[in-house]
């Protein structure tokens, strides 16, 4: 599947704010967005991150700001939304519980992974276990009640432990519960929006695709 290729610095001082896209570096004096904080390319400078947006730019930008929070590209960004909007509920909030319950989001969450990007390539590498089966497919949607598992011989990677030992929001999530000895978690339900921790707006992702 296509996906972004390009460094993942530049996402964040294109948004204009920290996505936390590369693990530890993001809290670390080495984040670009420490050391340039002005919109990357010839024409960037550090005034344009407060510059006055039209209403469209700032639907747009939120828009862009979660997609590439979850590293997604336009297509099936556009297909969770509609997945989103026909479901019963709000569709903002359908939107952000379809994003959260993939399954490269969930490995992150549980810390088995420094970053959403790093999560998707452990998955890939066939890593990661549902409820006894191997599951390469990062887009993966969870439900609750959903284990997921580290295979046996691979959980001695220094990626996955190191990033178990470094993850630090994982005892604050209620939605799951991970047992760090045994290298697994489990979904015990589907996010509430006060349960996903993301400062965003998803209404401005919906006037965005209502236009
Ligand atoms: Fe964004 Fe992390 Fe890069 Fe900082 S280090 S700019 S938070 S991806």
């Amino acid at each position: 599947m296509a996906r972004y290729t390009g460094p993942s610095c530049r996402l964040c001082r294109r948004e204009g704010t920290k996505l936390f896209l590369k693990g530890a570096r993001c809290s670390s004096a080495k984040c670009a967005m420490e050391k340039r904080p002005y919109i990357p390319g010839e024409h960037g400078n550090g005034k344009r991150f407060n510059k006055k947006m039209s209403d469209y730019g700032i639907h747009l930008r939120e828009k862009q700001k979660v997609r590439r929070i979850y590293g997604i590209l336009e297509k099936q960004f556009r297909k969770y939304f509609k997945m989103a909007a026909k479901k019963t509920g709000v569709t903002g909030e359908n939107l952000l519980k379809f994003l959260e319950m993939r399954l490269d989001n969930v490995v992150y969450r549980m810390g088995f992974a420094p970053s959403r990007k790093s999560a998707r390539q452990i998955i890939r590498h066939g890593h990661i276990i549902v409820n006894g089966r191997k599951v390469d497919i990062p887009s993966f949607l969870l439900k609750a009640n959903d284990e997921i598992k580290i295979k046996e011989n691979r959980s001695q990677m220094p990626l996955i432990q190191e990033a178990m030992e470094a993850s630090t929001e994982v005892d604050s999530i209620d939605w799951f519960k991970v047992d760090k000895p045994k290298f697994t978690g489990t979904v015990l339900n589907i996010p509430s929006r006060e349960q996903i921790q993301l400062d965003v707006d998803e209404r401005l992702i919906v006037e965005y695709y209502s236009k």
